[in-house]
């Protein structure tokens, strides 16, 4: 039910096949985010056709809103959300730390207040694994404990171990709901840490001594630390993660982290800014962002991105989508969001396609100079 094969490698970054319960991923890959059960305003037969091999749910969300049990009465989340491929679920362990001021973190669990309705609510470890065997994911998260980037070192170390500490109670209560049975969801640490190499390496260290698992995430970048931080930590650990798992950068997903993350080993990513930016109007193309609401797309009979194979951007024009968001229509946010997803899709395959070629890191420095250095409106 879970298998990882790596297909090639060029330099440190990887093509792989990872094989789920509902279905195969081929890396690297973008996965779009159904925070609430949907990747916001489509379909998920637009998801679908956009070429998302596994969408994100999440855990904090689906808590509170419809409640893990009504999910799981009503058939598991892939039913639940009609989308019959792999899912990943995180741990809410990220929503839930980043409520400063409404939570309180304990050995024990972290207790919160309900953005929904103010009620005191508590995730520990234990509960963020029931969660999610609830929900019927894929592949579950483990609960962790996420610092800002610019935590300090003392923070960053007790964030990392309390890490450690939680994956080993989230594997003990996973074991007793798996209860002996087939292997139908995966459980993955994450490598925590903070901008310090000797930490994540401890972490990972720790991570390797508790079990054999089927994939590792790295989390806590993206938090606020400058990008080159993030580099170095990738860079640090690509040559002493296990070559034979796949590898999740939490919550990353720009179109120029996609290449970066890639080009230092990376496989899958997540990130809500394709769905976001196009709810704003804010569009990728290959020479950088476009804002659909700009003035001088008004009589553009052009598509958004003329590289792109996206529903949209083979049906409408420049102007018309730009239209849509002056009059505030809804079809323009969705339409937006539809290109975003598939632009980052696509990045992951043709990256794959270097990658398979041999000749990734020609072709991603020359894209990167391009999206930067664009001529985009
Ligand atoms: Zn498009």
């Amino acid at each position: 039910m879970f298998d990882f094969t790596l297909d090639a490698t060029d330099g440190a970054a990887r093509a792989g096949t990872l094989v789920l319960p509902h279905g195969t991923v081929r890396t690297p890959a973008f996965m779009p985010v159904g925070t609430h059960g949907a990747v916001r305003g489509l379909h998920p037969d637009e998801v679908r056709r956009a070429g998302a091999q596994i969408v994100l749910g999440n855990t904090y969300h689906l808590h509170l809103r419809p409640g893990e049990d009504v999910v799981r009465q009503l058939g598991g989340i892939q039913r639940f959300m009609h989308w019959s491929g792999p899912v990943l679920t995180d741990s809410g362990g990220f929503q839930v730390f980043s409520l400063e001021g409404l939570r309180k973190i304990t050995e024990d669990a972290v207790t919160f207040t309900s953005h929904v309705d103010g009620s005191l609510r508590a995730l520990s470890p234990e509960k963020a694994t029931e969660i999610q065997w609830a929900l019927g994911s894929d592949i579950a998260m483990q609960f962790d404990h996420v610092v800002p980037g610019q935590a300090t070192r003392e923070l960053a170390e007790e964030g990392m171990e309390r890490s450690l500490r939680w994956l080993e109670r989230c594997r003990v209560r996973h074991e007793a709901l798996q209860d002996g049975g087939p292997a139908c969801q995966a459980l993955w640490p994450i490598v925590q840490g903070g901008t310090h190499e000797d930490l994540r390496r401890r972490s990972l260290e720790g991570i390797l001594t508790r079990g054999d698992w089927s994939g590792i995430a790295v989390g806590g970048l993206s938090v606020g630390e400058p990008k080159p931080v993030m580099h170095r930590i990738l860079e640090h650990l690509a040559p002493i993660l296990p070559p034979d798992r796949p590898r999740y950068l939490m919550g990353v997903g720009f179109p120029d982290d996609l290449l970066e993350g890639i080009a230092r080993g990376v496989d899958l990513f997540d990130c809500v800014a394709a769905t976001r930016n196009g709810r704003h109007g804010s569009a990728w193309t290959a020479t950088g962002k476009v804002n659909v609401r700009g003035a001088t797309l008004k009589l553009s009979g052009a598509p958004l991105d003329a590289e792109c194979d996206c529903e949209t951007c083979r049906t409408f024009s420049r102007g018309y989508l730009r239209h849509l968001f002056v009059v505030e229509e809804i079809l323009g946010l969705r339409l937006v969001s539809i290109h975003n997803i598939r632009f980052l899709v696509r990045l992951g395959e043709e990256a794959r396609r270097r990658i398979l070629e041999g000749t990734f890191n020609d072709w991603s420095r020359a894209w990167l100079a391009r999206y930067h250095g664009g001529e985009a409106a």
